[in-house]
């Protein structure tokens, strides 16, 4: 067996320890003769797997007793029709689109009302995250949207915009867990899980009480309706189960490696790594504007598409997998997720050093 540094922006590289686990556990878990795939979801310890993975992520996130969360299907996406079907009450929403995936939410919600672009940073393919401190807020918003770090531009909010007093959401699925966030601060977060935290098809939605009610669009279906799932804790139907069970084992994980003061600390000396080679090399240049620059996601290219194309290509067969950049962007994407080692972006920066050399 032999594994390489997975760079991919999602699915994404996850825990070895985590793997080995679930590997450990797959045609017994925990003495019940059976993998965790096969067990009934109302069973004593599938009840337990929900409500400990719930347990560990409150910890590790602070998350105020006001909050739900929701263990849900449909990945990210679901929740860009979700989010007004359930929220736009006034039928208004203003939207901050920094990249493809807020666009695609803004794009979304103009289905079920009037969704509001207040701000943008398409003009310079979305390289930069605009000024958010006094934006025009509508006075009867149902929310103001953001897509917290944007995956495929490699941009991240660094500090919340101004919503002056509307309810705050935003989609974490790229930075989800990479370091300390003020729950209270949002209406909603929510991510999916695929890209830092487990396998795809499941979104996690950490939602304030007041916002979950009965008053939801006209025929907005029942598993579209906040209400459905929170009333059921997460078991209305049959829940993404072993995707839950795989999301405790990195719970605990990232409890064990010391939460997420501690893994903000490892994200930041891990990308500055990257960042600092960036910054100096002759032929490789970052994408983005520094201040606004991801921890997770790292866009570069060297100018020129050939020998974008002849680095991938080099780079894969050194053992560093997934460093092609959006197809819509081209150039190259490092993602370096929480479960990326720091050994793991030292050897890419060496890689990076030897073919700069070798194309001079
Ligand atoms: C990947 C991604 C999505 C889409 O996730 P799906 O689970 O595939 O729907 C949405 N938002 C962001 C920020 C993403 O990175």
């Amino acid at each position: 067996m032999s594994r390489v540094y997975n760079f991919s922006a999602g699915p994404a590289v996850l825990p070895e320890e985590v793997l080995k686990e679930a590997a450990a556990e797959m045609l017994d878990y925990n003495g019940t003769g059976m993998s965790v795939m096969e067990m009934s979801h109302r069973s004593k310890a599938f009840e337990e797997i929900i409500q400990t993975a719930e347990k560990d992520l409150r910890e590790l996130m602070n998350i105020p007793d006001n909050y739900k969360v929701l263990f849900l299907q449909g990945g990210a996406s679901q929740q860009f029709a979700m989010i007004p079907m359930n929220l736009m009450k006034n039928k208004v929403a203003d939207y901050i689109v920094t990249g493809q995936w807020a666009k695609k939410a803004w794009q979304e919600a103009s289905k079920y009302g009037k969704a509001n672009k207040i701000a943008s940073s398409e003009d310079e393919t979305f390289s930069y995250i605009p000024d958010c401190s006094d934006l025009p807020i509508s006075e009867d918003a149902d929310y103001v949207y953001i897509c917290e770090n944007n995956t495929i531009y490699g941009t991240k909010f660094k500090t919340l915009p101004n919503t002056k007093g509307k309810t705050l959401v935003a989609d974490v699925s790229s930075c989800f867990l990479s370091e300390p966030v003020d729950v209270s601060k949002y209406g909603i977060i929510y991510g999916g899980v695929q890209k830092n935290v487990g396998p795809a098809g499941m979104v996690i939605v950490i939602i304030r009480e007041d916002l979950i009610t009965e008053d939801v669009l006209e025929g907005t279906p029942t598993m579209l309706q906040f209400k459905t799932h929170a009333d059921a804790d997460s078991l209305y139907n049959t829940p993404p189960a072993y995707n839950i069970y795989i999301c405790g084992k990195v719970f605990k994980w990232l409890k064990n490696m010391g939460g997420l003061e501690k893994m903000k600390e490892l994200n930041e000396k891990k990308a500055k790594v990257l960042y600092d080679f960036l910054d100096e090399s002759k032929l490789f240049k970052g994408t983005v504007r520094k201040e606004d620059r991801s921890l997770m996601n790292v866009p570069f290219v060297t100018g020129d598409a050939d020998l974008d194309a002849k680095f991938v290509k080099e780079a894969k067969e050194a053992g560093f997998e997934n460093l092609k950049g959006h197809r819509s962007v081209g150039g190259m994407r490092a993602s370096i997720y929480n479960a990326m080692p720091m050994e793991g972006v030292e050897k890419l920066v060496e890689f990076m050093k030897k073919f700069e050399e070798e194309n001079k």
